[in-house]
């Protein structure tokens, strides 16, 4: 194409040359012959499927109307013209397909987190597959500066690994025996053997980029807009075209040199009939804004959460988790009629099978082995605790509200912190007294985001006033609401909803599903390796740091002001041409290139939000 386009463009100049010494009276004739050729160089394939559009009944096709304004040229005499235009038209399609195609790899590769190959190890030998070949269960081998092909289970060897294309965190994480690995990240210093827990289907990999390519899917309100304005610019253009060619020679009554004038003009307002400009620049502008999000770890999965992060003033939070790092340590062990070691024991028993932070936490502190055969029947009360039977009893570990479910008598204990309460059945034991940090950038993004314009910061939680209000005030959050079930927090949402201009929620995916889904706009934090998290959420944070917020939000708000300004000025180029071209002052010249140019700049403008680095 570009070289049918510098052919066809360097002929036009030497035939303009031409024509000027060119001794002969009549030289119609001579002269479409000699321009037709670069122009049908250039635009033969237009033509071809101008024409298949006619049979099928396609007529207000962009390549349809391109080829009636230059046929139009040619038959009023504006040979070259006719072929400039058909130039120009051809660069600003090469230009847009080059951008479109661009930016849609760009997205995978710029996140560059695609695994080539496996090595996998069957019958004792090291085998080179495609990472689509090896199964869950098998055992990988992945050496330094390789990328991780599957998620699974480090069974050899020790290493730390990069994560920043997952994640956008630089630093690099030590891994050895038994931790996960994240299919996408690099293994930077040693030689592992890995597990593979699932397919590469299945993998955190395979799943965020099916996520990102698909985000296209989902268009912004803008984007509606500007089709369903498409669908009606065009056959307005046309008709005034239409008009223009027709009535003001019949009112004149003038002869043919006044017929071709206003024809002339009339083809002006085919040459920008195509809203080509809005159509391609709007969704590359949603493309580019996901893209740059993606290469800082934060997955947006389509435009119109990208549109609706853009205008959010409220800004829901979980605590556990999400402001806080969710990983407590153990303060105080306060037992009644147990030993602290015996009541501990039975708390991280009865916590065994939860992954809750709370639980983790719990084991931890626990440090020995725990016997699980020990444990029955568990129940997990949301936002409450646990109720285990443990050596045929009937256990409850939780906050007061699980205490009193229980029917224990329980109290308040008067360090600060996180209190875990155990009973066997209604019989009190004790409790447990567990703290969680800030996490360190939990501040800053809360500033940020009151900065940015955002009026309501609030935590709900499920944990007890005192906890929430001191982080709260702490954090400079507007408002906390402790002491939570699961379903007062969709209430409380609800509430927001109506309130706000748009609601954003934000939380560790585990146990607030429904408030995910039930705000504007749902954000899982800390999501690397957690498909529930992934498949819940709008948008996904790959790591767990709240600054990533603030940050995504101007990313959205820079998107919307591209998309602005790229709609504003190609309506008001177009505009101005119709005008002018209307009142016989701009030639098709200026037509095609204030079109084209305007294209170009649109595409150039939107891709900007793709080099955006956190
Ligand atoms: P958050 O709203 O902060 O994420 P949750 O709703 O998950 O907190 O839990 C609320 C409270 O319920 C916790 O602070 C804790 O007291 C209690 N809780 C929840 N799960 C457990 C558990 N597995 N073990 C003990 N206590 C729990
Ligand atoms: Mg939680």
């Amino acid at each position: 194409m570009l070289i049918r386009i510098i052919t066809a463009f360097v002929l036009i100049v030497i035939l303009i040359v031409i024509e000027h010494f060119l001794p002969l009276e009549d030289k119609r004739w001579l002269l479409l012959t000699m321009f037709a050729v670069p122009y049908l160089i250039a635009g033969y394939d237009v033509l071809r499927g101008a024409f298949l559009n006619i049979i099928h009944g396609n007529l207000l096709d962009e390549k349809f109307l391109m080829a009636i304004a230059t046929i139009g040229a040619f038959v009023i005499g504006d040979y070259p013209e006719a072929a400039s235009v058909m130039i120009f038209y051809q660069t600003g399609e090469l230009f847009q397909s080059i951008a479109v195609g661009r930016s849609r790899r760009s997205i995978s590769s710029l996140m560059d987190i695609r695994p080539d190959s496996a090595t996998v190890i069957r019958d004792g030998e090291e085998l080179t597959v495609s990472p689509e070949e090896v199964a869950a269960g098998e055992t990988i081998i992945i050496r330094p500066g390789e990328k991780i092909p599957l998620d699974g289970i480090i069974i050899e060897g020790a290493t730390s690994v990069n994560t920043a294309a997952l994640t956008g965190e630089s630093l690099p994480r030590d891994l050895s025996v038994s931790d996960s690995v994240i299919s996408g990240s690099v293994n930077l210093t040693g030689v592992i053997k890995v597990r593979t827990s699932g397919s590469y289907g299945e993998s955190t990999v395979a799943k965020i980029l099916e996520l990102v390519e698909n985000s296209a899917v989902k268009k912004a309100k803008v984007e509606n807009f500007i089709t369903r304005f498409a669908r009606w610019y065009t056959p307005c253009v046309v008709i005034g075209a239409l008009l223009l060619a027709v009535v003001p020679p019949l009112i004149l009554q003038g002869g043919w040199s006044e017929w071709s004038e206003w024809i002339h003009r009339a083809l002006i307002f085919l040459v920008v009939s195509c809203p080509c400009a809005l159509v391609v620049s709007v969704p590359l502008s949603f493309f580019g804004g996901i893209g740059g999000a993606a290469r800082n770890g934060v997955l947006i999965k389509g435009a119109n959460y990208l549109e609706a992060l853009a205008s959010v003033d409220t800004v829901v939070f979980d605590k556990t988790g999400t402001l806080t790092r969710g990983t407590f340590k153990v303060d105080a062990i306060h037992p009644a009629g147990v030993t602290e070691a015996e009541l501990l024991d039975l708390a991280a028993a009865a916590e065994s099978f939860s992954n809750h932070p709370v639980a983790e936490s719990v084991i931890r502190a626990h440090g020995g082995h725990i016997d699980k055969t020990r444990v029955g029947k568990v129940t997990e009360h949301t936002g409450m605790g646990i109720e285990a039977v443990i050596d045929g009893e009937t256990y409850f570990v939780g906050n007061g509200k699980l205490m009193a479910k229980a029917g224990a008598e329980w109290h308040e204990c008067h360090l600060p912190g996180t209190v875990i309460h155990i009973s066997k059945g209604a019989k009190y034991l004790g409790h447990i007294v567990i703290n969680d940090e800030i996490k360190p950038t939990s501040e800053e993004a809360i500033s940020g985001l009151h900065a940015l314009g955002v009026k309501r910061t609030v935590m709900l939680t499920g944990d007890s006033k005192k906890v929430a209000a001191a982080v709260a005030g702490k954090l400079g959050m507007t408002e906390y609401h402790a002491d939570l079930y699961p379903k007062d927090k969709v209430e409380l949402l609800e509430g927001m909803l109506d309130e706000a201009s748009k609601v954003a929620f934000v939380g560790d995916g585990i146990n607030d599903a429904p408030v995910l889904t039930r705000a504007d706009i749902g954000i899982a934090m800390g999501a690397m390796g957690s498909d529930a998290a992934i498949e819940a959420a709008d948008i996904v944070l790959m790591d767990d740091d709240p600054i990533k917020l603030p940050y995504a939000l101007k990313l959205s708000r820079k998107t919307m002001r591209i998309v602005r300004e790229n709609i504003i000025v190609a309506l008001a180029v177009k505009a101005v041409i119709l005008l002018l071209g209307a009142l016989g002052i701009a030639g098709m010249w200026l037509a095609v290139f204030g079109d084209v140019g305007v294209m170009v700049l649109a595409i150039l403008n939107a891709l900007r939000s793709m080099n955006n680095r956190f």
